[in-house]
Parts: structure tokens; C-alpha cells; sequence
């Protein structure tokens, strides 16, 4: 597939389409000052962006929402160029929130619909105004998963016209099994959003969605921010890899770009983070070279089979996703 600065957007199982590449826009809240978002939103659009990965739990959804209504009033952009994607947090499962935490987004947003909804982990917990919810000793409190009736919820909300599009992310191959498998289905996830990158290229799960025709968005394809507070940093920095960096030589780009390119380049929509102006514009100069075949598989063998995202700390989770093999 062609793809190009001003049209890279891939089709979804439902017809709509995504962008293949989007910012990514996490940033540890206690750290980032008020309104960098919104730069950075406003920013990557001026640059060509179209896609805008965003999350309740980030605490920046206002931020996000404001800045493409001001590039809409401004005339850059028109609501239907935007490909926004919301997530649903851990606390809201049951069927009966899950509307009204879309709702909240949109309002936060102050948009009519969200491009993408996706399931943020198929983990469940304790409902309540704690997005991490313990008990007086420290302990998780988790809550009873039910993924089938989640997602039943939110078919009514892409009949309601909220969005238009649904997905998962950090879903297993079980756990997309049991959506797919669901007597009564309605609508298919479109997409599972999971980290995806040169050092864990997730080959299984890949091929896993491909037949299932299941797009797949890479989290963290620049090897994350690195916050050894929630990434396992025991491998070496991804961007500091040899061989990305000397096929970077070749063709004047950067290992960012070439980790970007290769993942695109296989079908995998990558969203990157950036607050910076420049590395924003960097990460999306990927359309003008492309990798041979003989270098894909030379990226392909820098897979080290481990997660930077490992979230240990609920593997005791019955929905813990990451105890199978994929
Ligand atoms: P990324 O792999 O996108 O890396 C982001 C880090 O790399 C930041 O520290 C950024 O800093 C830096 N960076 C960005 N561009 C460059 C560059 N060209 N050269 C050098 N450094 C660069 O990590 P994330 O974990 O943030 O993943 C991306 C997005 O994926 C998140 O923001 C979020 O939207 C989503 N996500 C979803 C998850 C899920 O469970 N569904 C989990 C994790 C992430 P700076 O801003 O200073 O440029």
C-alpha cells in the first residue's frame, strides 16, 4: 500500500479508516506543564497529523479537545480529517458506566463523537472515583471482568452515534477470542492497541489480527519515555540500537524514524509521543524512503521477546493479559 504524507490512513474492518500514524499523548501529569498538550496537538496538525491518541486516564483530554477545535475554527482542519481515540479506564466496565465515561470524554473534549473507543486492558477494577483503586493495606482492589458485557455496552454507544469506530488494547489472543466468539455479536473490534516496537515486535498476535482483519496500533514505538517508575528498563535505550542507527546513516534519517518506518511499513499503526516541536515533525517524516525487504528482516531480528510494559504489579489479575504467550 502507498502510503504518503497527506493520505496514509489504512481501512478498518467496519469501514471507517485510521491514520497510521498519530501522537501519542501521555506525559506524566505531575511533570508536564499546564497546556504542553495542547501545543503539542495544535503542532503535530500544522505538521500533517490527523490522528490523536488520547486517554481519560492521561488527565489531558481538555487539552487535546481544545486544540483541534482550534485548528477546525482556524480552517486548518475539518472535524472529519481528525481521527481521535479515547480509551475506557479499568473502573468503568460495567456496562452501565460505560456510557457515561464517553460521554465525560466528549464533554472534556467538547467534540460529538470520538473516532475510536478502545478498552484501555482488559483488567477490571473496583468502580469508584479512584482511578487506582486500594484498600487500606495497599492491596489492588480488582473487580469481577466481564469483557463480553463491556463491550455490549459499548456497541450501544456506536449506535448511539458516540463513536465510530470500537477497539481493545492489551487484549491476549484469548481475550480477543472471547469478543470474537461472542453469540450475538455486533461489531468486531477494528483494532488492539499494544506495545510494538523493533526490540518486541509481537509476530504472533500480529498474524493473530491480520487474519482477523484486526488492525494492530503500536504503543510505545519509540521504546517509551523510558519512567522506570512504570517501564522495565533493563534492555538499552531502542533509539540507541547499532543497526537503527546505522540504517538511519543510510538514508539520513534518524533511529526514531527508522523504528517508526518499519513498523508502518508492516502495517502497524505507530503513535508516538512527543511534546517537542522538532521530534514531533521528525517522527513524521517517514513517507519519503522505505526499508528492503533484507533490512525489515534485520530489524525483525532485533526482537528480544520482552515487554517494556510489563505491568507486573497486577499480574495477579484473573485478566492479567501477559501470562500467555500472546
Ligand atoms: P514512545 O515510544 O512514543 O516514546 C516517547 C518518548 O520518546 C518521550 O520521552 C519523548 O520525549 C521521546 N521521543 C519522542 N520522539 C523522539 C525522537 N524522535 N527522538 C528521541 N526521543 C523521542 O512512548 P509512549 O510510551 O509515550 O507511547 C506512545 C503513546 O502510546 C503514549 O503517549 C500513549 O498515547 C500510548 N500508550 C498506550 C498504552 C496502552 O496501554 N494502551 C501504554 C503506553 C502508551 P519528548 O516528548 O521530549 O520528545
Amino acid at each position: 500500500m502507498y502510503l504518503s504524507a497527506t493520505n496514509h490512513r489504512i481501512p478498518l474492518n467496519d469501514g471507517n479508516s485510521i491514520p497510521i500514524i498519530g501522537l501519542g499523548t501521555y506525559s506524566d501529569p505531575k511533570l508536564t506543564p499546564k497546556g504542553a498538550c495542547a501545543t503539542a496537538v495544535k503542532i503535530a496538525i500544522d505538521v500533517g497529523y490527523r490522528h490523536i491518541d488520547g486517554a481519560y486516564v492521561y488527565k489531558n483530554e481538555h487539552e487535546v479537545g481544545e486544540a483541534i477545535r482550534e485548528k477546525i475554527a482556524e480552517g486548518k482542519v475539518r472535524r472529519e480529517d481528525i481521527f481521535y481515540c479515547g480509551k475506557l479506564w479499568c473502573t468503568d466496565h460495567d456496562p452501565e458506566n460505560v456510557r457515561p465515561c464517553l460521554e465525560r470524554t466528549l464533554r472534556l473534549l467538547q467534540l460529538d463523537y470520538v473516532d475510536l473507543y478502545i478498552i484501555e486492558l482488559p483488567m477490571a477494577f473496583q468502580p469508584g472515583d479512584a482511578i487506582l483503586p486500594k484498600d487500606e493495606n495497599g492491596k489492588w482492589l480488582y473487580h469481577k471482568t466481564d469483557l463480553c458485557a463491556t463491550w455490549e455496552a459499548l456497541e450501544a454507544c456506536k449506535d448511539a452515534g458516540l463513536v465510530k469506530s470500537l477497539g481493545v488494547s492489551n487484549f491476549n489472543r484469548r481475550q480477543l477470542e472471547l469478543i470474537l466468539n461472542k453469540p450475538g455479536l455486533k461489531y468486531k473490534p477494528v483494532s488492539n492497541q499494544i506495545e510494538c516496537h523493533p526490540y518486541f515486535i509481537q509476530t504472533k498476535l500480529l498474524k493473530f489480527c491480520q487474519q482477523h482483519d484486526i488492525v494492530i496500533v503500536g504503543y510505545s514505538p519509540l521504546g517509551t519515555s523510558r519512567d522506570p517508575t512504570w517501564v522495565n528498563v533493563s534492555f538499552p535505550s531502542l533509539l540507541k540500537d547499532t543497526l537503527l542507527n546505522s540504517l538511519g546513516k543510510k538514508y539520513n534519517k534518524t533511529a526514531a524514524q527508522v523504528a517508526l518506518r518499519f513498523n508502518i511499513q508492516r502495517g502497524v499503526v505507530v503513535i508516538p509521543k512527543s511534546f517537542n516541536p522538532e521530534r514531533i515533525k521528525e517522527n513524521f517524516q517517514i513517507f519519503d524512503f522505505s526499508l528492503t525487504e533484507e533490512e525489515m528482516k534485520s530489524v525483525e531480528a532485533l526482537d528480544k521477546k520482552v515487554r517494556l510494559v510489563q505491568l507486573l504489579m497486577w499480574s495477579d489479575h484473573p485478566e492479567y493479559p501477559f501470562h500467555d504467550e500472546y
